[in-house]
C-alpha cells in the first residue's frame, strides 16, 4: 500500500483538515479501512468560493496569455507522470480498480493536461465577416469559478478531464470528489497545488472539497460566485443539480448514466465480437458509464454466439486489483456490489435465465471483498426493469433480434443514449445502424476506446453537452463579441 496524503482537504489555498463530517473510505477488496478523510462544511465551501473567486481574478492569472497558461498544465502532466505509479495503486486500493486500469487511467490523465495545453496553445479566436462600417471579432472569456462534481468509478480521470479544460480556460475550480473514493483527487490536488506554487499563481485556483454530495456538492452548485458546473454521475442526481442551476441561470455539463446497446449482427467476425463484448461490459467490472450492458445478437447467430460468450466469460479471472493478472476487480464498495446483486434477483424475478454468474464468488479469497462474479442473463425482453435501468455493475442482458429496423427499435427503447458497439464486416450496414442509433459515441469494431481528441457526451438522460476535443476548452470560456468601428462618419440616427 503507498502512503495516503495526509488528511487534509485544500480550502482557500490552504492545506488543512475540513470541519465537516468525518468518513471513512476503505479498500474493497478486503473490506479494511484505508484513511480517515474529514469533509469539509458549507462554510468551507463558501470560504473556498470568495478565494476562487478572487484567484480568478487575481491579475497573476487573468492576465497570462493562453501560451502562458498552457505551462501550469505542462507542469501538472510532468507531476503526474512522476507520481504515476503512487496515483494508480492509490486508485486501485480506493475503488477495487485493476492495476492495469489504473495504470492507464493516469497516464490517460497526464495526457489530458498535455493535449489540452496544446489545444489551449493554438485555439484560435475569429474575426467574422463584417456587414458594416466595423471590425466584428468572437473572443472567449473565462467564466470565473467552476464546480467540477465527479463520481467514484475512475476519479483520476474525470478530475483531469474537467480540471485542465476549466484551467485552460483561465478559471478556478473547485472540486468535489466522491465520498466513497476521494483520495486519488486529494493526492492530484496536491499536484496541482505544486504546480501553482512553482509558477509563483494563486493558491486557491484549485480547491478540493471532500464531503457528502446532498450536502457539499449542493452548496457548490448553489455558491453565486461559481459561474458554471461540470458534473458527472447519475441521471437523478444531474437532473437535480440541473433544477438548482436553472434558478441561478447557470451552464451545466452533464455526463450521466447510460444503458447501451451492442450489437453482433450475423457477418461479424466472432472471435472479434467476442472479446469485445467481454472487454465492453466486464472491465471496470461493469461500473463504467458507456458499459455495452444490453447485448443484441442477431437470431441465427444468437444461441452458438451466446453459448460461447457463457463458456468464456466464466473463464474470465476474478481478484483483487492489486493482481495484474485479474481482469473482473472488486466493486467500488459493499453497499454497491448488494446493489448490484438485488438486480440479478430482480432479474430472477422478472424470469431471466442466469447463463453464468449471479452471485458472489465462493472461497476465502473472496470473503471480506465487494465481489461480484461476471453473469451474463438472457430470456428477457427489452423493457425488464433489467434491460431498461442502470446497473453499473458486471451484468450483461442479452437479447436475440429478427432484423435492422426491429434492432434499431429496440436498441433505441431507452431513456439512455450515451454509446452503442457494433459488430459486422458489412460496412455499409454499420454505416447505417450508427447513424440511426441514439447514442453519443458509436464504436464500429471496437468498444470502449477513448481518445481526449475526440468529443464525448451523451444525449436523453445521459447528459447534455460534450467534453474533450479542441472544443472543450470553450465549454469553460464564455464567447464575447466585439464590433470596432472603422469609419469617420458618425453614425446614422433615425430620420
Ligand atoms: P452520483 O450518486 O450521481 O454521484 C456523483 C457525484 O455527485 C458524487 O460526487 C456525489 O457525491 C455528488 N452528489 C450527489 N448528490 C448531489 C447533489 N444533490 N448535488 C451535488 N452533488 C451531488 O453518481 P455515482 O453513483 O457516484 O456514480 C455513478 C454514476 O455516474 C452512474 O450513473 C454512471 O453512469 C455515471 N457516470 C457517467 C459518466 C459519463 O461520462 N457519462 C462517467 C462516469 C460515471 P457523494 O458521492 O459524495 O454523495
Amino acid at each position: 500500500m503507498p502512503p495516503t496524503p495526509p488528511d487534509e482537504a485544500l480550502i482557500a489555498g490552504e492545506w488543512r483538515r475540513g470541519a465537516g463530517t468525518a468518513s471513512v473510505t476503505v479498500d474493497p477488496a478486503t473490506g479494511q479501512p484505508l484513511a480517515t478523510v474529514h469533509g469539509v462544511t458549507v462554510e468551507e465551501v463558501a470560504e473556498a468560493a470568495e478565494a476562487a473567486a478572487r484567484a480568478a481574478a487575481d491579475p497573476r492569472w487573468r492576465e497570462l496569455l493562453p501560451h502562458q497558461r498552457a505551462r501550469l498544465l505542462t507542469r501538472i502532466a510532468e507531476l503526474i507522470d512522476d507520481g504515476a505509479e503512487h496515483l494508480a495503486a492509490l486508485q486501485t486500493a480506493d475503488t477495487g480498480k485493476s492495476i492495469n486500469e489504473t495504470r492507464a487511467l493516469v497516464a490517460s490523465a497526464a495526457g489530458t493536461f498535455r493535449y489540452t495545453a496544446a489545444a489551449l496553445e493554438t485555439a484560435e479566436e475569429s474575426i467574422t465577416p463584417a456587414r458594416g462600417a466595423y471590425l466584428t471579432m468572437s473572443v472567449y472569456e473565462p467564466i470565473g469559478v467552476v464546480g467540477a462534481i465527479n463520481p467514484w468509478n475512475s476519479p483520476v480521470a474525470s478530475d483531469a478531464q474537467k480540471l485542465a479544460p476549466a484551467l485552460a480556460g483561465g478559471n478556478a475550480v473547485l472540486l468535489k470528489p466522491a465520498e466513497w473514493t476521494p483520495l486519488v483527487s486529494l493526492a492530484l490536488g496536491r499536484m496541482v497545488s505544486r504546480a501553482l506554487d512553482e509558477l509563483g499563481l494563486p493558491a486557491a485556483l484549485l480547491a478540493v472539497l471532500p464531503g457528502r454530495g446532498s450536502v457539499i456538492g449542493d452548496a457548490i452548485v448553489r455558491d453565486p460566485r461559481v459561474g458554471k458546473v461540470t458534473f458527472t454521475g447519475g441521471t437523478s442526481t444531474g437532473r437535480t443539480l440541473a433544477h438548482a442551476a436553472a434558478d441561478k441561470l447557470m451552464p451545466v455539463s452533464l455526463e450521466l448514466g447510460g444503458k447501451s446497446p451492442t450489437v453482433v449482427l450475423a457477418d461479424a467476425d466472432v472471435e472479434q465480437a467476442l472479446a469485445g463484448v467481454m472487454f465492453g461490459v466486464f472491465s471496470s467490472s461493469g461500473q463504467s458509464c458507456i458499459a455495452g450492458s444490453r447485448l443484441f445478437v442477431a437470431r441465427e447467430l444468437y444461441d452458438d454466439f451466446v453459448g460461447e460468450l457463457v463458456e468464456r466469460v466464466r473463464k474470465l479471472r476474478v481478484g483483487p486489483g492489486t493482481d495484474p493478472a485479474t481482469q473482473v476487480a472488486p466493486l467500488v464498495h459493499h453497499k454497491h456490489r448488494d446493489s448490484v446483486a438485488a438486480y440479478v434477483d430482480l432479474a430472477r424475478s422478472e424470469g431471466a435465465r442466469v447463463r453464468c454468474g449471479g452471485t458472489v464468488p465462493e472461497g476465502e479469497a473472496y470473503a471480506d471483498g465487494a465481489y461480484y462474479l461476471p453473469t451474463v442473463l438472457d430470456g428477457l425482453s427489452n423493457d425488464a426493469r433489467v434491460c431498461q435501468e442502470e446497473i453499473f455493475g458486471p451484468v450483461l442482458v442479452a437479447l436475440p433480434f429478427d432484423d435492422e429496423d426491429d434492432l434499431v427499435d429496440r436498441a433505441n427503447d431507452s431513456v439512455y443514449g450515451l454509446a452503442c458497439g457494433i459488430w459486422t464486416r458489412d460496412h455499409r450496414a454499420a454505416w447505417r445502424i450508427g447513424r440511426r442509433i441514439d447514442a453519443g459515441t458509436v464504436w464500429i469494431n471496437t468498444y470502449k476506446q477513448f481518445s481526449i481528441s475526440t468529443p464525448f457526451g451523451g444525449t436523453k438522460d445521459s447528459g447534455l453537452g460534450r467534453e474533450k476535443g479542441r472544443d472543450g476548452i470553450r465549454a469553460y470560456q464564455r464567447q464575447k463579441s466585439l464590433y470596432w468601428g472603422t469609419s469617420a462618419a458618425p453614425l446614422p440616427w433615425a430620420n
